[in-house]
């Protein structure tokens, strides 16, 4: 077996035992977290995220913000993050980092209440129409993060409601869904904000490409098409390859730096989101931020096998 394959599989496993109740507990509690979370989290409040944004910014980092929490199960929880992300954005607002969408917010619909028993769909549209209009309130906008393939008809269905009253609302698309070059088609529309990336949840082979080789190229296939529309593109990946690929397509559709976007994770590669951005690209970071931290933890730790080697290490050494 090729080390592709092998992390590959990896890769699947941890996504698999993360769901583990057992795996989450001892996660948690182990004191190695909480280093490795410092590393991709900035802090827990709204002030920790607005200074992460600040930070940012000072080298030339624009940023979107994510309220950690995701599969949320009541509806009081849901309206709390509606809540935090408004208190988020006018805190942002009056340090001066909304103007021109310098940092904006990213939603879960699954935090807003997607997934409750009853109108789990209409209550996550309002929280997140509350966000929005927080959001124009302030010169900013919001973006929808994109979950398992199970929710992806109903967040580009949200998607389009909430364009009708604010249109320059944007969605995640992930290239290892099949689906996606149409989806991409469907929105490289003028107006539209599309942020593509490979795609971190664990996915059956009906609906999503298993080989690595094939996530990567259904993402030139998008980018080809997102780079070639009327929309604007934002290229949310580290890898080397589709960074060079991105630049390639931006020039040879005469983009301007500011008719498309970079995009990486607070804590992945940097120095290199440094780089970009003082080659005068746009490049924004995403910056989650919260308790609920497991989930993303876990999905940063699968994309990445030495990361996760060292971790497990760790989390059996020391209990
Ligand atoms: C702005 C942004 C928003 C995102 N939103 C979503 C979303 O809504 N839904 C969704 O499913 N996924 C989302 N993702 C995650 C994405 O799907 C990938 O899982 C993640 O970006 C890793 O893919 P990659 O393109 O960087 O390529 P990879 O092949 O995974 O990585 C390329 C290189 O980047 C570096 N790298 C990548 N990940 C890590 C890491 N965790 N730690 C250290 N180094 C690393 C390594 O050097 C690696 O070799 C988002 C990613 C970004 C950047």
């Amino acid at each position: 077996m090729g080390v592709v394959e092998a992390s590959d599989l990896l890769r699947g496993a941890l996504l698999g035992l993360s769901k583990s109740d057992l795996v989450r507990r001892t996660v948690e509690t182990a004191p190695v977290s909480k280093q490795v979370v410092a590393r991709y989290v900035p802090g827990s409040t709204i002030p920790d995220a607005v200074r992460a944004a600040v930070d940012l910014r000072a080298t030339n980092r624009l940023t979107t913000i994510d309220h950690l929490g995701e599969d949320t199960t009541d509806r009081a929880q849901a309206d709390r993050t509606r809540d935090t992300y408004i208190s988020l954005i006018r805190a942002l607002s009056e340090r001066d980092l909304t103007r021109y969408g310098a940092a904006e917010v990213s939603l879960k619909l699954s935090a807003l209440g997607q997934a409750l028993p009853t109108d789990g769909r209409s209550i996550a549209l309002e929280n997140a129409r509350a966000i929005c209009s927080a959001a124009a309130d302030a010169g900013t906008t919001v973006t929808l993060d994109m979950e398992d393939h199970t929710t992806t008809d109903a967040t580009l269905e949200a998607l389009r409601e909430l364009r009708a009253d604010f249109p320059w609302v944007g969605a995640v698309l992930q290239s290892y869904l099949h689906r996606t070059e149409a989806d991409c088609r469907d929105l490289a529309h003028e107006g539209s904000r599309v942020r593509l990336c490979k795609g971190a949840y664990r996915e059956p082979a009906a609906v999503a490409y298993q080989d690595a080789e094939d996530v990567d190229l259904s993402y030139v296939r998008c980018l080809k098409v997102l780079m070639a529309g009327q929309g604007h593109p934002m290229v949310a990946s580290h890898d080397p390859r589709l960074l060079d690929i991105a630049q390639s397509l931006a020039a040879h559709h005469h983009r301007t730096p500011d008719s498309y976007e970079f995009q990486m994770l607070y804590g992945v590669r940097p120095l290199e989101q440094v780089r970009i951005a003082d080659r005068g690209h746009q490049m924004r970071v995403y910056v989650p931020f919260g308790d609920e931290w497991y989930g993303y933890l876990m999905r940063r730790m699968a994309e990445r096998p030495a990361n996760t080697f060292f971790f497990v290490r760790s989390l059996v050494s020391k209990g």
